[in-house]
């Protein structure tokens, strides 16, 4: 009670109940809400128009606030980017924008809600996943991917797990277990209980925060956007690359997901840099010694440098780690 008096409130959005606050960043804000018109629950991200810039000294007030407007120019056009590009995508893979607005101050994206929260906290709080659970999630970004890439023409450019948002399994209730009776057939086999599969684990996972994705061609004339004849070949190949960074980063987060920890870290940016630049990760002992030889080809050829190497969207889905081995039952979703 005391929270939901804490709620801010936003003008324009008074037919949302704001219940709590589900994450924040430096300009936005994202908020589970009660839309009262369809009686669902929601979610509502609200961005900031401009930045606000309390208790300094006015030389720095000066200083800002020209960096301020410059930035807010940026955040602006990215927004709206962002909106104008989710406005066009429908997938189960893909969180839905289900309306956008604006006050004076803030912008609104009305967001489908995904209750499980963040991939990123599941691997924290699971510490790694089984390969099949890493199956089960990974399958499902691949295709958010597939239909981003080949469809519609959208390279994403920021998957990673904090931007990847899953819908918990339901919990079934087995407080009162039904007494068998003498003409019961024998009981269904439920199969083995999996961590991670069980009730609030990982349902459905989806694609979110479009902030960074960007059009590289066009979709109703399936060419590249601009006027072809008069683009430069390293934006050419600038486009074509740019769909191998969203496999790159599938394959950090697969990678993250069997073990725990990212392929690549350091505690200097340079470090790190330079790890990332000449594709220098192992497949550290013990924690990779149990994980099959199959899911690290994968993942090599997921984590290949080159990206004329690395392994397409397509070429994901015909790896035998994918294609030969089963999915988790729908109906156990
Ligand atoms: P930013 O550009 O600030 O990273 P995001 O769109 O990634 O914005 O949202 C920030 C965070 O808010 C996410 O990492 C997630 O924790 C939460 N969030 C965003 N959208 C949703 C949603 N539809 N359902 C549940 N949580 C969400
Ligand atoms: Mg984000």
């Amino acid at each position: 009670r005391e929270q939901r008096n804490k709620m801010p409130t936003y003008p324009g959005l008074e037919r949302y109940h704001i219940l709590d606050k589900m994450g924040d960043g430096a300009f936005s804000n994202v908020y589970r809400a009660f839309d009262t018109l369809t009686q669902e629950k929601v979610a509502i991200k609200v961005v900031r128009k401009h930045e606000l810039n309390h208790s300094q000294s006015e030389n720095d007030k000066k200083f800002t606030a020209v960096l301020a407007r410059a930035r807010n120019v940026l955040k602006r056009s990215n927004i709206l980017k962002e909106v104008q590009i989710m406005r066009q995508l429908k997938h189960p893979s893909i969180v839905s924008l289900l309306s956008f607005s604006e006050s004076p101050d803030y912008y609104y994206l009305v967001l489908e809600l995904m209750e499980g929260g963040e991939l990123f906290h599941q691997i924290v709080k699971l510490t790694y996943f089984s390969e099949q659970l890493s199956r089960h999630v990974i399958v499902q970004v691949a295709e958010g991917i597939r239909y981003l890439h080949e469809e519609k023409g959208v390279v994403h450019r920021d998957i990673k797990p904090e931007n990847l948002l899953f819908e918990p399994i339901p919990f079934i209730p087995s407080k009162n277990p039904p007494i068998p009776g003498p003409n019961d057939e024998h009981k269904e086999d439920e199969g083995e209980f999996i961590p991670g599969l069980g009730g609030g684990g990982i349902g459905k996972i989806k694609i979110a925060d479009f902030g960074l994705s960007k059009i590289v061609w066009d979709e109703q004339t399936m060419t590249p956007c601009g006027t072809v004849g008069y683009t430069a070949p390293e934006i050419v190949k600038d486009e074509r690359y740019s769909k191998s960074v969203d496999m790159w980063a599938l394959g950090c987060v697969l990678y993250t997901m069997l073990c725990g920890f990212p392929p690549f870290y350091d505690e200097s940016i340079n470090d790190l840099t330079d790890k990332v630049v000449k594709g220098q990760y192992t497949f550290l002992s013990p924690w990779w010694d149990d994980i099959s030889a199959s899911s690290k080809d994968l993942i090599s050829n997921l984590l290949a440098v080159d990206p004329e190497k690395r392994y397409t969207i397509n070429q994901f889905f015909d790896h035998p780690w994918v294609k030969d081995e089963p999915l988790l039952p729908k109906s156990k979703l």
